[in-house]
């Protein structure tokens, strides 16, 4: 068996990009080999009764291999350095970031409680919300996402998640995570975050009183686009709740999908500080755009939550959304189609541009949107920002000839 590599919390004296660089690997212990190996694994065989016996007894330890449902040192060494970067404890893998939202909010309800959710929060988290947890007989709730302390008068005695997302989907609302956690401890909930915008790289969840990070794994961790994964980050004490969870649902992921993602990480800094610089880039560009009405990048003064993003966050990704001034359908549509280097499809976090027109208010039921206008998301990938300022301008152009 591999040994395994490295666990448990990693000092303030290592920085980020060297934790990703280093972590959830041992040269040593596989040949001098810089990667680890990609373990296919089902069936683990055992010499004696007793060695199967103490299999058993470790499973879920650190690097008990016990079947491959459980997980190879391939998905240990991704889960150990995706908990290094995030300062947690440590990780489960799934099969995909949905897999890891959903198998999260299971591992913390039963019938009859109650969830807070973000009204601003990626759709399909709240559809399984208000479908499979409301038939479970879970309840959940919707909050305003700049509520902050204010989450306190919402929480009822059966309330066991707070759950949050920062920023928010389509309309990157920045949420003051510390004062949410501080009201959910008070009350004994658990503060789960989708941490997938800041990738774990721009905002450490577990300093700011976050219990369970969740991340589509999809997005800049693999990075990309061509594998789908998720991970879920716990503290120590909600481990063991987690993993359970994630074991019980029989969720697991495939090896090589496994080691995407771990090659994904080992560039994720890099990959992450252009796509900052690039979003940035555009968005300022956009805002003296005079088809454009407002920005919605974090990184902005004029951001919903701006003074949160500055305080608890350390940069910001390549996806963002503007607002137009009103304009038809077929205007957006003559912008979008004409598009030669941003693409329209669904996920981000690859090396490639995006842009999507999204409908924020279709999904909202407690805090609506205000836009006058079309709101389109777009993901700034590593092509060079002057090619894709001339992009846009084109779409601008082609947008201005239709009525
Ligand atoms: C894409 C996404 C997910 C879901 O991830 P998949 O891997 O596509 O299932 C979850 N949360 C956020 C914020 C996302 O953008």
């Amino acid at each position: 068996m591999l040994a395994h590599a490295t666990y448990g919390r990693y000092g303030p004296d290592m920085k980020k990009d060297t934790l990703l660089a280093h972590k959830g690997r041992k040269p040593s212990a596989n040949h001098g080999v810089v990667n680890p190996p990609v373990y296919h694994a089902s069936t683990i065989v055992y010499p004696t009764v007793a060695a199967l016996k103490a299999a058993q007894a470790s499973r879920h330890q650190p690097g008990a291999v016990t079947y491959g449902r459980h997980g190879t040192p391939t998905t240990f060494a991704l889960e150990d350095a995706m908990a290094a970067l995030e300062g947690g404890f440590r990780a489960a893998t799934l099969p995909s970031g949905l897999a890891a939202i959903c198998a999260a909010l299971l591992a913390f309800v039963k019938q009859g409680d109650h969830v807070l959710m973000v009204d601003s929060v990626y759709g399909p988290s709240r559809a399984f919300a208000t479908g499979m947890l409301k038939n479970m007989g879970v309840e959940t709730s919707f909050y305003d996402p700049m509520i902050g302390a204010g989450i306190a008068a919402l929480i009822k005695p059966n309330t066991k998640v707070v759950f949050t997302e920062a920023p928010g989907s389509l309309t990157f609302e920045v949420q003051d995570i510390p004062a949410i956690a501080k009201a959910a401890h008070a009350a004994g909930a658990v503060v789960l975050m989708d941490n997938t915008w800041a990738a774990g790289y721009f905002f450490s969840p577990f300093a700011h009183g976050v219990d369970v990070s969740i991340h589509a794994a999809t997005k800049y961790v693999v990075g990309h686009s061509d594998a789908m994964l998720g991970l879920v980050v716990t503290n120590e004490q909600h481990f063991m709740t987690v993993k359970n969870a994630v074991a019980g649902l029989g969720y697991c992921a495939g090896p090589d999908d496994i080691y995407l993602g771990l090659r994904g990480l080992r560039t994720m800094g890099v990959r992450l500080k252009q796509h900052y610089a690039t979003g940035l880039h555009l968005a300022r560009w956009l805002q003296q755009r005079p088809e454009v009405e407002r920005v919605l990048h974090p990184a902005l003064p004029d951001a919903i939550g701006h003074a949160f993003w500055k305080r608890d966050f350390t940069g910001a990704c390549g996806l963002f959304s503007c607002v137009l001034k009103p304009a038809s359908e077929a205007a957006v549509a003559a912008m979008l189609d004409g598009m030669s280097l941003f693409a329209m499809g669904y996920s981000w976090g690859g090396f490639e541009s995006l842009i999507l027109h999204v409908e924020p208010n279709k999904i909202r039921t407690v805090k609506p949107f205000d836009a006058a206008g079309p709101v389109l998301r777009l993901h700034a990938g590593l092509e060079d920002p002057d090619d894709l300022i001339a992009d846009l301008r084109g779409g601008f152009e082609r947008l201005a000839k239709v009525k």
